[in-house]
């Protein structure tokens, strides 16, 4: 298991799935700028956490 201090998210960031706050930062770049790609190491579950009030958008419609 790899381990990055430095990618370490925001203290304010907790995994959806079992609540750890032990997530690291995947990418900052995803299908969409608003989401930040995350990365749970207790459940070891990829999610996404969407960055609201930073840019926030209406719907987006396709
Ligand atoms: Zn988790």
């Amino acid at each position: 298991m790899m381990r990055h201090n430095e990618d370490a998210a925001p203290p304010d960031v907790s995994c959806p799935f079992c609540g750890s706050s032990r997530v690291v930062k995947d990418s900052d770049f995803g299908p969409e700028i608003s989401k930040s790609q995350y990365y749970c190491q207790d459940c070891e579950s990829p999610f996404e956490r969407i960055k609201w009030g930073e840019s926030r958008r209406p719907d987006t419609r396709r």
